[in-house]
């Protein structure tokens, strides 16, 4: 679709026409994956990305223009940010009309906050953006680095007729296409480290890429709308039994706190003890939103469904429904840093406006 010159460009002069008219921009932010060993010290150094063929020749098979960006400075992604989120979806709009689809190379740390917020910053993507990454450096001989880049890179060059198969933000990992608003990073060290509980996958790959087409979101033709006004002031609190009056208080009184994400217990339940809903009708009344996400990896929060979330519901705590944590901190952040009225927010906290929750 586009030749510019970035880092290094992958051209394979051999394979179909069809191929080489393919354009995929990856993006390098940092993570495991593109670290190798360095053969001197032993330690892991960020990969070169010029050197790709050398350590990926298979990678020329596509045939697909591959461009690649990297971040400056490259990062654990454990110390991801709003700022940073901007930067990659601003870089995102810029490219979007000279590339057929993007993947970003990301740690898995905290790649599904990545891609909640990224679905919702990308308004009307008609493009694929696959986020991937490993839990062994792509240098390392066992690596899940090479195949989770290949399939990535695959993924989002893949069409039907001229439009893109999966056109929406997602996660791929070891064989499992994921809706990035869907996924969470479950285990620490298997290579199978992502989950989407409440949402079918988008592909599994085996011998053949199955894409599950009637899940993937349908492009709308409109107008990419980058949105950059993220809200940094969005907290989490997660409930245990014994959390004490004096921990809540100070946390709903955090200076500038405009909206929480209340981690409950089960289908959306917390304690009855009166102060705990008292001190929840304070911060309510004095503007702060208050959405409930279970802490449950699978399932949804259904309010009223037991005594115990009955009178959150009363004093105006808002169901996340199905939503995970990474979703829901991602779309009040939008919604908040939009400039939204309360109201409007608070309806569109119901509504599911990048698939993020299933109604
Ligand atoms: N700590 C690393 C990161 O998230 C782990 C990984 O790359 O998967 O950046």
């Amino acid at each position: 679709m586009r030749k510019k010159p970035y880092l290094c460009t992958l051209k394979n002069m051999h394979t179909m026409q069809s191929n080489e008219e393919i354009s995929i921009l990856v993006l390098y932010t940092g993570g495991t994956i593109g670290m190798m060993q360095d053969p001197k010290t032993g330690a892991l150094v960020p990969f070169d990305f010029d050197n790709i063929y050398t350590h990926l020749p298979v990678l020329k098979n596509f045939g697909y223009q591959i461009d690649f960006y990297s971040f400056d400075p490259l990062i654990d992604s454990s110390n991801m940010s709003p700022d940073f989120w901007v930067r990659l979806a601003t870089k995102i709009g810029e490219e979007y009309e000279h590339y057929d689809g993007f993947v970003v190379l990301h740690g898995s740390d905290t790649m599904a906050y990545t891609a909640s917020a990224l679905s919702f910053m990308l308004e009307n993507l008609n493009k694929p953006v696959v986020l991937t990454g490993s839990q062994l450096p792509m240098g390392m001989v066992r690596s899940d680095g090479r195949e989770n880049f290949l399939a990535a890179i695959e993924i989002a060059a893949a069409k039907d007729e001229d439009t893109s198969i999966v056109p929406e933000v997602s996660i791929f990992f070891q064989n499992q296409l994921l809706r990035g608003n869907r996924a969470t990073k479950f285990n620490a060290e298997n290579f199978n480290a992502f989950i989407s509980s409440n949402y079918p996958n988008l592909a599994d790959v085996g011998v053949h890429i199955k894409y599950n087409k009637e899940r993937i979101l349908k492009p709308n033709f409109k107008k990419l709308k980058v949105h950059t006004n993220m809200d940094r002031n969005v907290g989490i609190l997660k409930l245990f039994p014994g959390i004490s009056e004096d921990f809540v208080r100070h946390v709903l009184k955090t200076p500038h706190l405009s909206a929480l994400v209340l981690e409950t217990f089960g289908s959306g339940n917390a304690t009855t003890a009166e102060w705990f809903l008292a001190a929840l009708k304070e911060a309510i009344d004095g503007g702060l939103l208050i959405l409930n996400i279970t802490q449950c990896k699978a399932g949804s929060v259904e309010m009223g469904r037991y005594e115990t979330s009955l009178d959150m519901a009363r004093i105006g705590v808002i169901s996340g429904h199905d939503m995970t944590t990474e979703a829901a901190v991602a779309k009040l952040m939008y919604l908040v840093g939009e400039g939204l009225p309360k109201p409007r927010i608070l309806e569109i906290m119901q509504n599911s406006i990048r698939g993020e929750m299933t109604l």
